[in-house]
C-alpha cells in the first residue's frame, strides 16, 4: 500500500484539512494516476456537510480528476505511463448486470462504486476521491483525455460535463429546440455550452441577473430571470426541454409552467425532497418530470471526444488545495465562475 497526501473532512461541521490516506498497490487490471487537477463539484460540499445523510468520515471528496498515468497492471493495454487520463464519479461496478452490459454503469444493479464515500472492495472501509496526490482505478473506469484541449479546464467535464451532456442526448435535444438551463453554476454552464453546440435555442434561467452577460458569452441566446414573474409568464408553454440543476429542494411549479405540451424537465440537481407539485400543471399538458445521474463510461468518453472535436472546456477558477474551504463557501453562495479546479501541485509542494 502507498500512503499519499489528501484533503478531507473528519465531520460534517469540520473544515477540510490535510490528512494521509492509503492507496492500493496496482492489480493486473489497475491504472495508477498522479492527479494534476481536480474540479470542485457541489456534490463534494453536499457529501462533506452530510446533506444527503449518508456520508462516511473522513470524506475525501473529488470526482473530476485529471492526471497522468504512472503505472499500469499487466492486463492494461489501452493506457500507458505518461498518458493524460480522467476519472469521474465511478471507479468500479459489477460489469455483469443488465445496466452494466448496456454501458449504463451509473445504474449498476449491485451499486456502482463511487469515487468517494462508497464501499472500497479492495482495502475495506470507504473510497477516497481526487483531493489527493494519487489514485488507483480499474482500467474500465479510466477515460482518455484529448491532448488538444486545456487539461485543467477538462477536469469538470468528468462530472459537470457528462451530467449535462447525457440528458441532452437521451432526450434527443436537436437543432432548433428551445432548451432552458436552470441555474448557472458548474453544471448549468456546461449545459448551456452543450445545448448550444447541439444547435438548440438556449435560454439561461437564473436567479442572478448579474450573470446575464456571462450566460450569453457561454452560448445562451436569451436570459430569463426566474424571480421575474411577468417574464416567466411571457415564456409559459414554450420550452421543448428543461435541464434543472438547482442544488436544493425548491418549487418546480413555475418551471413546469414553462414546458410545452409533451415536453420534459430533467432534474439533475436536487437529490432531496422537493416542494409539492401541482398535478394540474403536469396533467394539463401531458408534461413530464424526469431525473438523470451522470452517464456511463462509454458515453463519458463520447462526451470527452465531442469536447475535443468542438473545443469545449469548462470556464474555471484555479485554486490551491489550501483554499478549498473558502471555495466551498463561495459555491454555496452561487459565487463561482463557473467551476473551481484545484491545482494539485499545491498539495504536493507544501507539507
Ligand atoms: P453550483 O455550481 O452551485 O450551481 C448551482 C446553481 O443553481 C447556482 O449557481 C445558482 O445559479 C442556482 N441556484 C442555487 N440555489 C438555488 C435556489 N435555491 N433556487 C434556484 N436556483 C438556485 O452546483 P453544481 O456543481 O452545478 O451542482 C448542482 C447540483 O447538481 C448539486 O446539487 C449537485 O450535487 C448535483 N449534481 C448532480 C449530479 C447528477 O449526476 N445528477 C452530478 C453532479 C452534481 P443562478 O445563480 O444562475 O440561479
Ligand atoms: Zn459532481
Amino acid at each position: 500500500m502507498n500512503e499519499v497526501k489528501a484533503y478531507g473532512a473528519q465531520a460534517s461541521d469540520a473544515n477540510l484539512k490535510e490528512l494521509n490516506i492509503e492507496r492500493r498497490e496496482i492489480t493486473a487490471d489497475d491504472v495508477q494516476i498522479e492527479i494534476e487537477y481536480c474540479g470542485v463539484c457541489h456534490s463534494d460540499i453536499h457529501q462533506v456537510r452530510n446533506d444527503w445523510k449518508n456520508s462516511k468520515y473522513p470524506v475525501v471528496p473529488g470526482h473530476e480528476i485529471i492526471g497522468r498515468v504512472t503505472q499500469v497492471g499487466k492486463n492494461v493495454s489501452n493506457f500507458k505511463e505518461g498518458d493524460l487520463v480522467g476519472v469521474g464519479c465511478m471507479v468500479d461496478s459489477c460489469q455483469e448486470c443488465d445496466s452494466c452490459k448496456e454501458d449504463l454503469e451509473q445504474f449498476c444493479e449491485k451499486g456502482a462504486t463511487l469515487t468517494y464515500n462508497s464501499k472500497d472492495k479492495h482495502l475495506g472501509g470507504h473510497t477516497f476521491g481526487g483531493y489527493s496526490e494519487q489514485i488507483v482505478v480499474d482500467k474500465e473506469f479510466v477515460l482518455s483525455i484529448p491532448e488538444n484541449i486545456d487539461a485543467k479546464a477538462t477536469a469538470p467535464l468528468l462530472c459537470a460535463g457528462i451530467t449535462t451532456y447525457s440528458p441532452l442526448r437521451h432526450w434527443n435535444v436537436k437543432k432548433g429546440d428551445k432548451v432552458g438551463v436552470i441555474g448557472l453554476g458548474g453544471l448549468g454552464h456546461m449545459g448551456v455550452k452543450f445545448a448550444s453546440a447541439l444547435g438548440a435555442h438556449v435560454v439561461m434561467i437564473t436567479t442572478s441577473p448579474s450573470k446575464s452577460e456571462d450566460a450569453k458569452k457561454l452560448g445562451a441566446d436569451e436570459v430569463l430571470v426566474s424571480k421575474n414573474e411577468e417574464d416567466m409568464k411571457k415564456q409559459a408553454g414554450s420550452f421543448d426541454f428543461l435541464l434543472n440543476t438547482v442544488p436544493v429542494g425548491h418549487d418546480m411549479n413555475p418551471y413546469i409552467a414553462l414546458l410545452k405540451r409533451d415536453a420534459t424537465m430533467v432534474l439533475v440537481g436536487a437529490i432531496e425532497p422537493l416542494d409539492p407539485v401541482h398535478g394540474g400543471g403536469l396533467i394539463g399538458g401531458r408534461k413530464r418530470i424526469a431525473g438523470s445521474v451522470i452517464g456511463g463510461i462509454k458515453e463519458t468518453q463520447e462526451m470527452l471526444d465531442f469536447c475535443g472535436e468542438h473545443n469545449i472546456v469548462s470556464d474555471i477558477e484555479m485554486i490551491d488545495m489550501q483554499n478549498i474551504n473558502e471555495a466551498f463557501d463561495r459555491v454555496v453562495k452561487s459565487d463561482v465562475k463557473y467551476r473551481f479546479v484545484i491545482d494539485m501541485k499545491s498539495l504536493k509542494n507544501k507539507n
